[in-house]
């Protein structure tokens, strides 16, 4: 009885909440829960914390032909940097410059090209670094990605070139034309640099867009990239072969993982300008490997991640990444919002049931009380 007492007297005291009041309190906490689920899940911490010492035990070396080439050179990665085009760190995470240097060096490769999203920022400390911890091992060539929304490009310039002298060339605000894309070119060339059309098919596919193959021949683009990540461009293959246009593999690496190819050269000595030289003339070939190398580096998981992690898988449901761009689900969050209401409105029927059960119960029990009563 005393229970049945509590009850009546926690619905008398309850603040007095209608229907409506109710279904908006729902509405907005439900909805504030599921947009920071989202959230998290968008720009929630990177899986991994990574150390210089992780790269330290295993290395691989894939199977080519060591009398043909000496140069095994990823012409594509990326790094952690504050401004340029902020991407999602994703799986993984973004590495330092020491430690992209370091995954590039697990994976065999004695060359590579800075290639940051629209800046400059690493290049600097990327080379000074490598020439002087590692230069038995790789070399750099400075380059960046101009990265707009039709097109992406890697430009790489001369090693020995001021970075002065070509820094200021990054996409303009704005419309990107045939005529901006031939702007950018002819800097890149006035430079000293080399213009590498990277991943069509994945523009065409994400971007919808991309400038024609002839059109880039006929702007003076100097590359394709025939591999990146782990996707082999035929057309472009067949293309280059046609019209004299070179090829690379490029990793395309934002966070460590294995790798799909290499891009093989025989330079005259191994200097960043030698492997610079060879690039320009022309003469690389690329070795594809479908299945992808082994990476068997370990890698610390962040306990930020951990901590997270539930939010984020929530978050998963109603968004997810195509190639590095997040989308939302609408339709999925529209069909699990309605699952919401009717759960809602089940407990809103169950609410009034019990209320009414509790009020007859109380009213029967205290009139017993008072004839008990002495
Ligand atoms: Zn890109
Ligand atoms: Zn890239």
């Amino acid at each position: 009885m005393r229970n049945l007492e509590k009850s009546r007297q926690k619905l008398d005291s309850a603040p007095k909440l209608n229907a409506k009041m109710r279904l908006a309190l729902f509405a907005g906490i439900s909805t504030l829960i599921i947009a920071i689920c989202i959230l998290v899940y968008i720009f929630g911490p990177p899986a991994y914390v990574y150390e210089n010492s992780d790269w330290g035990a295993w290395s691989y070396t894939p199977d080519y032909n060591t009398t043909k080439w000496n140069i095994l050179l990823d012409a594509h990665s990326h790094e952690k940097t504050n401004g340029g085009l902020l991407t999602y760190g994703g799986d993984g995470g973004y590495l330092t410059p020491e430690q992209n240097i370091l995954w590039h060096i697990s994976l065999g490769y004695n060359a590579m090209i800075l290639t940051d999203h629209n800046t400059y920022e690493n290049v600097e400390e990327t080379i000074r670094i490598a020439e002087e911890k590692y230069a038995s091992k790789i070399v750099v060539l400075p380059g960046c990605e101009w990265t707009t929304t039709t097109i992406h490009c890697n430009l790489v310039f001369p090693p020995d070139a001021p970075i002065e002298s070509y820094s200021y060339i990054v996409p303009p605000k704005g419309e990107i034309t045939n005529e901006t894309i031939r702007k950018m070119i002819n800097q890149t060339h006035a430079a000293g640099g080399i213009v590498i059309v990277n991943h069509i098919p994945w523009t065409l596919r994400v971007l919808g867009v991309n400038a024609s193959r002839e059109a880039l021949l006929s702007g003076g683009a100097d590359y394709i990239e025939i591999v990146n990540q782990n996707e082999w461009d035929n057309d472009s293959y067949k293309f280059c072969l046609e019209n004299g246009m070179g090829m690379v593999f490029g990793s395309d690496m934002h966070w460590p993982v294995e790798v799909y190819g290499y891009t093989l050269m025989n330079a005259s000595s191994f200097t960043a300008q030698a492997v610079f030289d060879e690039l320009k003339n022309k003469r690389t070939e690329v070795l594809y490997i479908p299945h992808g190398t082994p990476y068997e580096v370990e890698h610390k998981l962040s306990l930020a991640f951990v901590a997270l992690r539930p939010l984020m898988q929530i978050g998963a449901m109603f968004a997810y990444y195509i190639d590095g761009i997040a989308n939302i689900d609408w339709m999925g969050l529209g069909v699990f919002l309605a699952y919401l209401y009717v759960a809602f409105g089940i407990l809103e029927l169950f609410r009034e049931k019990t209320i009414q059960r509790i009020c007859r119960e109380c009213g029967k029990r205290l009139s017993k009380g008072k004839r008990m009563k002495r």
